[in-house]
C-alpha cells in the first residue's frame, strides 16, 4: 500500500471514530452523522494540524477564527432538521467545513463571512470539492436578503442578541439556530417562524463561540 493510501485510509478510520464519539454525545440524525462521515475536515484545516482533524475540538484556521468543534457542527446542524433542497443561509462560513456538511445532505447553501481571506480560502474549497455553495464577502449579521427567505439559518458566531434581519429571513416553518450570550459563553437559541407573526422560541445548551462581530453583532 502506498503512504497517500495509507493516509487515507487512516482518515477514513478516524471519521468513523468521530462518528461514534458523536453519537456518544447524543447526536442521533445519521443523516449528519453520515455527512460527517464523508466529509474530509483535514482539508479545511492548516496541514500542521492535520494530525488532529478528527478530535472533538475546534481548531484554528486563519484570521484568529476556529472551525468549529464536530459536535458542535453536528448538534447546530440537526437542530435546523435540514431536508434536501432546502434553502440554508450560514453566517460565519470560516473555513467552509460546515457548508460543505450542509452541501453534503443535499442543502441549497447560501453562505456569509467578514474575513475576506477566509471568503477566498473556503470558495476555493467548497468549489474543489464540487459544492456549488453560494457564498458572500460582507456582514451577516444583516443576513442575505436578496435570497431570503431561508428554511433555515445558522449563526457559526456568538451573538449578543438574536439579530432581527436574520428573523425577517426565515420562511414559515423556518428554523434560526443561534448561539446568544456574552462572549464568553452563549446558550444555543432555536427560534421557528410558526406563521408570518408569531415564533417559538427553544433555549437549549451552552456553548463558547468567537464572537459574531458587525451592525447587529459585536461592534
Ligand atoms: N462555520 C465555520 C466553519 O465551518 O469553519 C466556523 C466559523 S467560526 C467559529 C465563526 C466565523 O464567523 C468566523 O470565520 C468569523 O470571521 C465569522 N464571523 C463573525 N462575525 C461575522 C459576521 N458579522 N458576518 C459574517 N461572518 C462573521
Amino acid at each position: 500500500m502506498t503512504t497517500e493510501n495509507r493516509v487515507h485510509r487512516k482518515h477514513i478510520q478516524r471519521r468513523n471514530e468521530l462518528v461514534e464519539t458523536l453519537r456518544s454525545k447524543s447526536i442521533r440524525d445519521e443523516r449528519v452523522l453520515m455527512a460527517i462521515q464523508s466529509i474530509p475536515r483535514h482539508i479545511f484545516i492548516d496541514t500542521a494540524l492535520e494530525n488532529r482533524a478528527y478530535e472533538d475540538s475546534a481548531l484554528p484556521i486563519s484570521c484568529g477564527q476556529t472551525i468549529s468543534q464536530p459536535y458542535t457542527v453536528a448538534a447546530q446542524t440537526e437542530l435546523l432538521e435540514v431536508k434536501k433542497g432546502a434553502k440554508v443561509l450560514e453566517i460565519g462560513t470560516g473555513s467552509g467545513y460546515q457548508a460543505a456538511i450542509l452541501c453534503h445532505m443535499g442543502a441549497d447553501v447560501y453562505s456569509v463571512e467578514r474575513h475576506e481571506e477566509l471568503y477566498h480560502k473556503a470558495k476555493k474549497m467548497l468549489h474543489e470539492l464540487g459544492y456549488r455553495a453560494s457564498l458572500k464577502l460582507g456582514d451577516g449579521t444583516l443576513g442575505w436578503s436578496a435570497y431570503a427567505p431561508y428554511d433555515g439559518i445558522v449563526v457559526t458566531a456568538g451573538a449578543p442578541v438574536v439579530p432581527d434581519d436574520l428573523i425577517k429571513q426565515l420562511n414559515i416553518g423556518g428554523r434560526l439556530v443561534v448561539p446568544v450570550g456574552s462572549q464568553k459563553s452563549q446558550v444555543m437559541v432555536r427560534i421557528t417562524r410558526v406563521s408570518e407573526d408569531s415564533y417559538q422560541e427553544e433555549h437549549l445548551q451552552h456553548f463558547k463561540f468567537v464572537p459574531l462581530i458587525g451592525e447587529k453583532g459585536w461592534d
